[in-house]
């Protein structure tokens, strides 16, 4: 039985990151999930977005842009964009390869590289609207 709740738990914690937009924090989606889900607690779903991160269904993004580590559900390679005013994260859709390709120089002097993260800052679409 333990088993079976187990699982139906992380599908749950899975189902409910899914359904979010963005980038969310791990208080966010067990936010989301007490909604539906009152009776599953905050450390469970702590430990089911570790166990799917670590399984690769999701990427965790640590203190994206400053603040809380972040969730990624694009698992496709990309940058970040932060809106200065709402904090908002957008994900950026840029070719990739070249910039990797570049940054293995970093190899040649020993240094072993297995992920990056670079942000772009500015103001979105919708707060640039709401200055006007
Ligand atoms: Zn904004
Ligand atoms: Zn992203």
């Amino acid at each position: 039985m333990r088993q079976v709740r187990q699982t139906l738990q992380k599908e749950i914690t899975y189902n409910t990151i899914m359904k979010m937009m963005g980038h969310p924090t791990a208080e966010e989606v067990y936010d989301s999930v007490h909604l539906t889900y009152p009776h599953v607690s905050k450390a469970t779903v702590y430990r089911n977005l570790a166990s799917l991160e670590e399984k690769g269904v999701i990427k965790r993004i640590p203190k994206l842009g400053g603040g809380s580590d972040r969730y990624d559900k694009n698992m496709i390679p990309h940058f970040h964009a932060k809106c200065k005013c709402c904090g908002k994260i957008f994900d950026v859709a840029l070719p990739l390869e070249g910039v990797l390709e570049k940054a293995k120089v970093m190899e040649d002097e020993g240094f072993s590289l297995n992920s990056y993260q670079l942000i772009f800052e500015g103001t979105c679409t919708e707060c640039r609207l709401k200055e006007k």
